[in-house]
């Protein structure tokens, strides 16, 4: 059996007619950029993300740049991140020349951990971001309150956390200053190509990045701030307003699938329950544990990515890749140690848990159209690997 990490065709034959329509009437309307296609998806993205504003950008790293640029970030301030995370977050703080200042992760979660966020702080402090890794949300609570003590903003990134709630309920996006989206193809959400989104309930972070998508100009040609091209396609705003009526359904099966899993590698010895931080066993795995889903919110994690962690990881990614299943290390390096990042003095053995998560974990499908028999088969093939 041949199990992709993701299959878009197979979502795509679900919904072939309304996609190709929307794409047709794109044509035919002859909008191509910041059209009325872009004006509804800002308007259902703030509604379901429960935000006063929503914008449509050119790429989900091109929102944390505007974001960044919105709060005018100067050279030298200092910008609090995970050191694991996508590149793009730590790369948009260093393209302003801000030095992005590393923060270890929470051991179960991966998301950044709050009780070492204070020690970072200096008087260069401008701005933290934590990242919504995997789908499920970073502990807000106490980073907003360092942030309210220290004066700092807060930029969300959500660009695997479409749709998530926090463990109050809220959505993420509506947590901190600015939210960040991305609708890549391989997000929950994702269009034909490259796009965006920020969200803000801030009426002058909002009005600001407005003018700097369309390179600073307001009235056009007139320059009050130096801004880039951010704008997003009509057509990807035309896929993607198909697509958002389907994301709840499809949020709920990749919830099914995680648990389908988690019963199948309990059943089976390979774990004993979610969460585990350490391995009592050379052949076991650490499942994840969504840690708000006992909060009764339907969006308690979203599963962008259901990540194990195993000790011989590297064997058995070669496992899965030889038996057609699959798979990816998201991340295989945190940034304290790429190369591009040297300068800012780190070692390895600076971040254990990070280190831990970058050396252990590997993703394995989780896309909502995966069946019961190809779960299975993975799960039967993982625990080959693990019993030989
Ligand atoms: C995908 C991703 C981004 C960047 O989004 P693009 O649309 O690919 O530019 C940023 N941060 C995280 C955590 C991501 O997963």
């Amino acid at each position: 059996m041949k199990v992709p990490l993701l299959d878009l065709k197979a979502q795509y034959a679900k919904i072939k007619p309304e996609v190709d329509a929307a794409l047709i009437k794109c044509a035919e309307s002859q909008y191509f950029i910041l059209g009325p296609e872009v004006d509804k998806l800002e308007a259902s993205c703030a509604e379901y993300l429960d935000c006063k504003y929503s914008l449509g950008i050119s790429s989900g790293t091109d929102a944390l740049l505007l974001a960044l640029m919105a709060i005018e970030l100067k050279p030298d301030d200092e910008v609090i991140i995970p050191t694991y995370s996508f590149f793009a977050t730590a790369g948009v703080v260093a393209r302003l020349n801000a030095k992005p200042v590393l923060c270890d992760n929470d051991p179960v979660t991966f998301n950044i951990d709050p009780a070492k966020i204070e020690a970072l702080i200096t008087p260069k402090t401008r701005a933290i971001i934590p990242v919504h890794l995997y789908g499920q949300s970073a502990d807000m609570d106490p980073i907003m309150e360092i942030a309210k003590k220290h004066n700092l903003i807060v930029i969300e990134d959500g660009a695997q956390a479409i749709g998530t709630q926090y463990k109050d309920g809220r959505k993420l996006g509506s947590i901190g200053h600015i939210g960040c989206f991305s609708f890549f193809p391989s997000k929950n959400l994702g269009g034909f190509g490259d796009g965006g989104l920020v969200t803000t309930n801030d009426d002058a972070l909002y009005e600001r990045m407005k003018i700097l998508r369309v390179h600073g100009g307001k009235p056009k040609y007139h320059h009050k701030f130096i801004g880039a091209n951010f704008r997003i396609d009509e057509i990807q705003c035309a896929v993607l307003n198909v697509k958002l009526p389907h994301l709840d359904s499809w949020t709920k099966r990749r919830q099914e699938n995680a648990e389908l899993y988690t019963k199948l590698f309990i059943e089976k010895g390979l774990a004993e329950k979610e969460g585990n931080i350490t391995f009592d066993a050379k052949n076991k795995i650490l499942l994840p544990e969504p840690v708000y889903k006992n909060t009764g919110h339907p969006h308690y994690h979203i599963y962008n990515q259901y990540i194990i962690r195993v000790e011989n990881r590297d064997g058995l990614k070669d496992f899965l890749t030889k038996n057609d299943i699959g798979n990816e290390i998201y991340y295989p390096i945190p940034f304290h140690l790429q190369e591009c990042f040297q300068y800012l003095g780190h070692k390895k053995g600076d971040f254990p848990l990070a280190e831990f998560c970058a050396d252990t974990s590997l993703a394995v499908p989780i896309y909502p159209e995966l069946t019961t028999e190809m779960i299975t088969y993975v799960v039967d093939k993982i625990a080959e690997f693990l019993n030989q």
